[in-house]
């Protein structure tokens, strides 16, 4: 196995208790959830492909993560983007520079990929497909195992969504794994688009409901990539507390959502920290140029 599991501490944020699953932590390079996410492309074999192609945002976890498994591999790597901002094509950072200092090769101007070809492995934005489901497998059995070891009773699972990949492949082989007695259950947000958009995501990854997260959502509309307030302080308030630095996209509303849903804490509840940090050198000068006091 390319990663040993990833350790889970316990933290105490606005005087609740709660576990953290540290998959930030579970390489150096990949972004956290991105690792299980492409860890099929890690262990398997795949003698004819000589190249990677994806396509999404010029910042996105998930095209750093791609560079890391291009490079590990072997293999070049073609990433198209929509549009990139002047401002990074001028001053590259963040996920954007890791990528490029990977050697990856952007195409600006489209914004999916129509490459088949037997030496051409395409992968869907942000790694929303099946083979996905391999490594948060094993995310799932890391999670069951800890849980049986310290003999916790019930449990409740908490993860912020962007394609709701990894929280349906979570539930699922939680439930595959331990089919009776109390199952531990997942609880997500959507961060990008709405709980319709991520109900319709989950649908398409597997049809049988009972094997859906639960979405959890705040009143006020919320959309990704945006600047707000609220996620700027609970982003400082989570360092000031716990000393762990969290992700500037989706972890803020994260944690307002499972906050403003304490009925789901009263459980034991485990976070699980997806990684991303790379991408705060982007995030953060915006935020402090913004709210910065
Ligand atoms: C990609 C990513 C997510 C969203 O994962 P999905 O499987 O698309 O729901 C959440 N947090 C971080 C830090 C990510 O990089």
């Amino acid at each position: 196995m390319i990663f040993k599991s990833s350790p889970i501490e316990q933290i105490s944020f606005d005087n609740h208790t709660f576990f953290l699953k540290r998959d930030d932590l579970l390489h150096p390079d990949f972004s956290g959830n991105k690792s299980r996410k492409f860890h099929y492309f890690l262990e398997n074999d795949f003698p004819d492909i000589k190249k990677i192609v994806s396509y999404g945002s010029a910042q996105s976890n998930a095209m750093y993560s791609l560079s890391i498994l291009a490079k590990m591999r072997g293999w070049e790597f073609e990433y198209f983007v929509e549009h990139i901002a002047e401002y990074l094509k001028e001053n590259p950072h963040g996920n954007y520079k890791g990528a490029l200092d990977n050697g990856m090769k952007v195409i600006v101007g489209a914004d999916s990929i129509s490459t088949q070809s037997e030496d051409v492995l395409s992968i869907e934005e942000g790694g929303r497909q099946k083979e996905a489901e391999y490594g948060i497998k094993i995310l799932a059995h890391e999670i069951i195992d800890w849980q049986r070891e310290n003999n916790i009773k019930e449990l409740n699972i908490f993860l912020p969504s962007g394609t709701g990949t990894t929280a349906l492949f979570l539930q699922k082989n939680i439930l595959k794994r331990q089919p009776k007695g109390i199952v531990p259950m997942v609880y997500t947000c959507a961060c990008v688009g709405d709980s319709t958009y991520l109900k319709k995501q989950f649908l398409e990854l597997e049809e049988d409901e009972k094997y859906h997260p639960r979405i959890l959502s705040l009143e006020k509309k919320h959309h990704f990539g945006k600047l707000y307030r609220d996620n700027y302080e609970i982003w400082l308030k989570l360092q000031q507390q716990t000393g762990v630095v969290f992700d500037l996209l989706y972890d803020p509303l994260g944690w307002r959502t499972l906050l403003a849903h304490l009925e789901v804490c009263k459980k034991p509840t485990l976070y699980i920290h997806q990684g991303g940090v790379l991408g705060n050198e982007s995030m953060l000068p915006r935020y402090e140029r913004k709210y910065k006091m």
